[in-house]
């Protein structure tokens, strides 16, 4: 697992970040700043599962664009007129 990425003794450039879902501690890992805290993923699988919403209507995870109704998030203006949110439409 240590690739060679030990620095000189006492240096603090090297900071191990630990994915917040899997717990990898793999070197490569990466931030993502979100509504002002941030997250740590060694993945974009990781980082899709943390972040992506969850459709209130049928539980899918929103993966690209969704829709949002007072503050809930649905896979689609279909699921949000289902929870009886009027007035929405799919941004194409
Ligand atoms: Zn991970
Ligand atoms: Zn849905």
């Amino acid at each position: 697992m240590p690739c060679g990425a030990r620095g000189p003794r006492g240096t603090t450039l090297w900071r191990m970040a630990r994915c917040e879902v899997c717990g990898n501690d793999y070197g490569m890992s990466f931030e993502v700043h979100a509504q002002g805290a941030v997250h740590v993923f060694d993945c974009f699988s990781c980082a899709i599962h943390r972040m992506a919403p969850i459709c209130e209507h049928c539980r899918v995870q929103i993966i690209g664009q969704g829709v949002e109704a007072d503050g809930k998030w649905y896979c689609g203006a279909h699921c949000a007129r289902a929870e009886g949110k009027a007035g929405i439409v799919d941004r194409v």
